[in-house]
């Protein structure tokens, strides 16, 4: 039985190397800095230039790839990875990335990050026409729809599929000798272009770079694919008009704070968006607490901009993943508890700033103010460094159905009395966009102001998309 989890989720990462001998591991290790974005399944395909070698398993990156695995599939110059949390289809190894498949014009792979909003509509389409899907994953669509293409040029029958989905894709294609990026034209997920000696590398995030001592050269750019091959990197934009639709939430939870997106720090955009809460709302307090780890970016923000003083009145344990399967039921019970702990001797006789990052269901930050009161907090103040949300996202971030959001017809007062908090503030939509300070990239904000970026049925959909199966078995408690 799964768990609510009271947060947006993290979609999935891609990662994918060209020209260097060790592309497998490189991508082992990429895949390891991703982590965050996936963590039900995760896999990998590496070319030798001639075969393509897929391997793929429920579970974590260590847990996938553990023993002599990685080194038996270090055989080529050329390698894709993904790890994945499903947004669409179920938690199931037939769903796990990167797909491989043959057709008249060889082999190919490919790894997603994103959500396709007209998949039902297209499947239905190809259904009828005689195509047998092998997954649930909208993803696999696309290769469906390169197959029936008639275009002589492969990278034509890839634009051609493309041009039909609608939604978000980050995308990673690999031919036997060619890795291919592509970000959707309203760039709603991220997607980046570093160099590793002579080798190319596109990575969902700066994070991954990092680790492999990769340089971060720029961002794939809404509506542009990348073809790396020995000729080197060629960039195509075969979009008339694209737009600039980022993902609001990559910076306020789902990316990781190390990593560098649009060119700024995810880190120093969250604490900007906790000093703009400060801004906007004056607490009489002894301390700025964070929720951790999502919220401590946005508490040293607040506690600078305020001067009140920062400190860690709720420690989590570092051995409770982000694994929403809890396999007992005495531990299903214990929910926030067992993953947070709160510091009595911090906490005591104080007046207290609670920071955290979002407020979905509120489930779960009701029951920290109960550990802080319980701490011994004599004033508790939940403050959250984005705005109200109250609307589903559709572009590759599991979110509840509206009906579930806390915020989708609750008042902030109303809500306040739910959490038995002192006070409850929100960043406003003004001060969010004011402390992202980008005049570059224009935003999605939809899941706070229902302004979808693409013309879509999203009332329709929020009843009808598919609930996920879950299989038990093939998750564990990490
Ligand atoms: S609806 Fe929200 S979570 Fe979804 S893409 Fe837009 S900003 Fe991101």
């Amino acid at each position: 039985m799964a768990t609510s989890v009271d947060k947006f989720h993290d979609e999935c990462g891609v990662f994918g190397v060209y020209g260097d001998a060790n592309a497998m591991q490189l991508t082992y290790m990429g895949l390891y800095a991703l982590q965050h974005r996936g963590q039900e399944s995760a896999g990998i395909v590496v070319s030798d230039g001639e075969k393509m070698i897929p391997f793929r398993g429920m579970g974590l990156v260590s847990k996938v790839f553990k023993g002599t695995r990685v080194e038996r599939l270090n055989v080529g110059h050329l390698c894709i990875g993904h790890v994945r949390y499903s947004t669409a289809g179920a938690s199931l190894l037939k769903n796990a990335q990167p797909f491989v498949a043959e057709y008249s014009r060889g082999s190919i792979a490919i790894a997603h990050n994103g959500n396709l909003i007209n998949y039902n509509e297209l499947c239905t389409r190809l259904e009828d026409e005689g195509s047998i899907f092998q997954s649930s994953m909208d993803t696999e669509i696309i290769l469906h729809l390169m197959a029936r293409s008639q275009k002589l040029k492969f990278i034509d029958t890839l634009i051609e599929a493309l041009k039909q989905v609608k939604g978000a894709y980050s995308l990673l294609v690999m031919r036997q000798n060619a890795l291919i990026g592509a970000r959707d034209p309203n760039g709603l997920r991220p997607l980046v272009l570093g160099k590793i000696n002579n080798s190319y590398v596109l990575s969902s995030e700066t994070c991954a770079l990092d680790l492999i001592k990769a340089e971060y050269v720029r961002d794939i750019e809404p509506g542009e694919i990348v073809i790396i091959d020995k000729d080197g990197l060629r960039s195509i934009k075969p979009w008339e008009k694209t737009d600039n639709n980022f993902c609001i939430f990559e910076y306020i939870y789902f990316s990781r704070p190390d990593s560098v997106i649009n060119g700024k720090s995810v880190h120093q955009v969250r604490k900007a968006f906790g000093a703009q809460l400060a801004r906007e709302v004056r607490i009489e307090a002894d301390i700025v607490i964070p929720v951790p780890d999502s919220g401590v970016s946005a508490a040293l923000g607040y506690s600078q901009a305020s001067g009140i003083p920062f400190d860690y009145g709720l420690i989590r344990n570092r051995y409770v993943g982000r694994t929403f399967i809890q396999p007992m039921q005495i531990i299903r019970d214990l929910g926030v508890e067992i993953k947070l702990n709160p510091v009595p001797a911090v906490l005591a006789g104080k007046r207290v700033i609670v920071i955290d990052d979002s407020l979905v269901r509120g489930t779960t930050s009701r029951k920290i103010v109960g550990l802080l009161r319980h701490a011994g907090a004599k004033e508790i103040h939940f403050g959250l460094s984005s705005p109200p949300i109250a609307h589903s996202c559709f572009f590759g971030i599991d979110t509840p159905n509206r009906k579930d959001l806390i915020a989708a017809d609750a008042s902030s007062e109303q809500i306040r009395k739910y959490l038995q908090a002192d006070s409850l503030s929100y960043l406003s939509h003004e001060g969010m966009l004011k402390a992202v300070d980008s005049k570059e990239v224009a935003f999605c904000t939809a899941c706070f102001n229902v302004n979808y970026p693409l013309k879509f049925n999203y009332k329709q959909a929020d009843s009808r998309l598919p609930k996920k199966i879950i299989d038990e078995e093939q998750l564990e408690l990490v």
